[in-house]
């Protein structure tokens, strides 16, 4: 039986990286069969984030990946909150301190400031220079003696090579000399990362980690901890996902753009796009295919064929898979999504119409934001009008004609599209001119822009006295 875990961090908002790695866990459970274990790891202090795993949680839902184990579903190797298991990570890293693979470093803040600096200066990479490997024992009782603050770190086994499989990359080997004595407990009697990490997955009995390639330096260190336990023959396998690049091949940053899953949730994107675009980065299972729904993700999904060269994060690729979901839903999965939206925004308008809103746009709206923020003219009247329709198509002429127009809108007995076009068109024909002519103001004086839906749709759809009402305020300020 297989066991996953997601092991995230709380940090308040979840990384688009980090939906990936999520994803990957939960169809390797579902695809073997094995347990999906959720750890919330939140032994830094520091970056605590309050309501953090709330958000979480709720991102996970809305993803529609599930977990056997959590702190939700409780389970047999609990608790799932590594800040809960303190105890047990100091227990182990004095088992550590006495079989001697971790010792005790009094070094102070100021004293690894100047090692720093002086590794710097001679152009070292920064280390730790192991300078209390080696103390005696007698120095390390007269500290601990004085109360002086110290950590544990690692005792790295020197002038070894650290070997692994991982299972993307095949074997993967580092010279231990250049692994540092890494901190295991801090001053503050709280693990670093690296420890309550093994400790949980021996613990909670992982056999596999999948994880984002930034953790694949930290895995000798790992290695060399299951060694110093005698975890050696349950040590789980390793995967290391490759990095997300921006598309000039840059790592994946905020700063160019959105990485949180939460703001592509409110800007519009189905989680089943998402789901299915995060998926492919860094494993598709048919050259051909593109649309995935989560069972056919599940099924497909190996390991070994994930990518090991980094995966784009190309926007307009998601953009494209997000509209080919929004035309799969019906339209009255696209009204429980739409409506909240025109409730948020302030705009009234009922069932009926936002239906006929959602059947109007639904080819063209490539994000459910889209239904109401680029189409915001079916709930509102412009309150600005596009520069470039507006010196293209609002010519002297056009203002003439469509107050002439105006009248047999008026007129008209009926108001549906196939009226409304033969009042434009017995209009165009009368005046020798051709339909465009007339279409393409009446567009920009009724919504504000110069495209979108049939126009003679949109008249249909935003009504007579609104569309007279628009027209008339334009012939008057434009
Ligand atoms: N807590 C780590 C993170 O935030 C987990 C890394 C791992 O999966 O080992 O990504």
């Amino acid at each position: 039986m297989t066991r996953s875990r997601f092991a995230p961090s709380p940090t308040g908002f979840v990384h688009v990286g980090s939906l990936r790695t999520a994803l990957y866990n939960f169809l390797f459970a579902r695809h073997t069969g094995g347990v999906h274990v959720l750890r919330i790891e939140d032994t830094d202090q520091s970056r605590f984030v309050e309501g953090a795993v709330d958000n979480l949680l709720r991102t996970m839902e809305w993803a529609g990946i599930t977990f056997d184990e959590g702190p939700t579903q409780g389970g047999e190797y609990g608790p799932y909150v590594q800040s809960e298991r303190t105890d047990l990570y100091r227990k182990y890293a004095q088992e550590l301190l006495d079989n001697g693979h971790a010792y005790r470093c009094f070094a102070t803040a100021e004293e690894l400031d100047e090692m720093r600096k002086a590794q710097q200066a001679a152009g070292k990479p920064p280390m730790y220079d192991r300078r209390w490997r080696n103390k005696s024992q007698d120095e390390i009782d007269a500290k601990l003696k004085e109360g002086a603050p110290y950590v544990v770190r690692l005792r790295v086994p020197l002038g070894e090579t650290i070997t692994f499989n991982d299972l993307v990359r095949g074997e993967v080997s580092f010279e231990s000399s250049t692994v540092d004595d890494q901190v295991l407990m801090k001053s503050d009697g709280f693990p670093t990362y690296h420890l309550a990490n093994v400790v949980d997955d021996h613990l909670m009995k992982i056999t596999h980690v999948i994880r984002g390639e930034e953790w694949l330096s930290s895995t000798p260190k790992h290695v060399i901890l299951y060694r110093a336990f005698g975890w050696e023959d349950t040590m789980p396998a390793f995967a290391h996902l490759p990095l997300l690049l921006n598309p000039d091949k840059s790592k994946l940053s905020k700063r160019q753009g959105d990485v949180a899953v939460e703001d592509f949730k409110s800007q519009g994107y189905l989680s089943e796009a998402l789901v299915n675009f995060v998926s492919l980065l860094g494993f598709n299972p048919s050259a051909t295919q593109e649309i995935y729904t989560m069972e056919e993700l599940i099924a497909s999904f190996e390991i070994a064929h994930v990518n090991k060269g980094g995966a784009v994060f190309g926007r307009e690729k998601l953009d494209w898979m997000n509209s080919e979901y929004i035309r799969k839903k019906s339209p009255e999965e696209l009204l429980a999504l739409v409506k909240p939206l025109v409730k948020e925004r302030g705009y009234s308008a009922d069932d009926v119409y936002i239906m006929k809103v959602i059947r109007l746009m639904q080819e063209r709206a490539r994000t459910i934001n889209d239904f109401v923020d680029f189409a915001n003219y079916f709930y509102t009247a412009p309150a600005a009008y596009d520069e470039k329709s507006r010196t293209k198509n609002w010519t002297p002429e056009a203002k003439v004609r469509i107050g002439e127009i105006l009248p047999k809108f008026k007129e008209a007995g009926t108001w549906d599209h196939a009226a409304i076009e033969g009042v434009v068109r017995t209009y165009a024909e009368g005046k020798g001119i051709s339909a465009g002519k007339l279409i393409h103001p009446l567009r920009l004086a009724v919504s504000g822009v110069g495209m979108g839906p049939g126009l003679f749709e949109l008249l249909e759809v935003i009504g007579k006295n609104e569309v007279i009402a628009r027209l008339e305020r334009a012939v008057e300020i434009l």
